[in-house]
């Protein structure tokens, strides 16, 4: 993967890190109760589909590029260097393992926000163009059809009378 790739997806985690943000990846204390809570864990106890593991992977990161010691001796607090292979595997969490249902933020004691994490996760990989290609296709389509209603409204004029019976012509 292209430098400029891993580059693209630190740029925007940069813009995503506000406050809101920086709390959730802050406070969790490791203590595992949001595991139950998570329809993916039910499915499949294994340790990788509990919320606080999602989380952690994003804070090792972060601890990589925001914190000293993260910085100066990344394996005393778990930092991470982001490359491919962990943006292929965040990307797969974030689109894959997490619907953002929130269950785990409700039964979380703290209320730490692992959706919230994983949105920032969500636009890292599509920033890196590493987002689900269905997904991006039918964005894609969205985007366009939005553009041709848009552009039907324009060439309708502001005067062409809607033939409904509900608004009576009004429109
Ligand atoms: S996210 Fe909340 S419930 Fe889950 S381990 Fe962290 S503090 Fe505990
Ligand atoms: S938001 Fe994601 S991690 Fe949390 S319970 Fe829902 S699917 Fe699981």
């Amino acid at each position: 993967m292209p430098e400029t790739t891993i580059t693209t997806a630190l740029e925007f985690l940069e813009k995503q890190l506000n406050r809101s943000l920086a709390t959730a990846l802050e406070v969790c204390a490791r203590c595992g109760i949001c595991a139950e809570a998570c329809h993916y864990y039910v499915a499949d106890p294994d340790p990788k589909h509990v919320p606080a593991y999602r989380g952690e992977q994003l804070r090792s990161i972060c601890l990589r590029n925001h914190n000293f010691l993260g910085k100066v001796f990344p394996r005393w607090v778990k930092a991470a260097d982001l490359d491919e292979t962990m943006l292929e595997r965040l990307a797969e969490i974030a689109f894959s393992e997490c619907t953002l249902c929130r269950c785990c933020t409700f039964n979380c004691p703290l209320g730490v926000d692992t959706p919230l994490m994983m949105r920032a996760v969500r636009g890292m990989a599509t920033a890196a163009g590493k987002a689900p290609e269905m997904l991006v296709m039918l964005a894609d389509a969205a985007i366009e059809k939005g553009k041709a209603i848009e552009g039907g409204k324009a060439e309708s004029g502001p005067d062409q009378e809607c033939r409904c019976q509900d608004c009576g012509g009004g429109l």
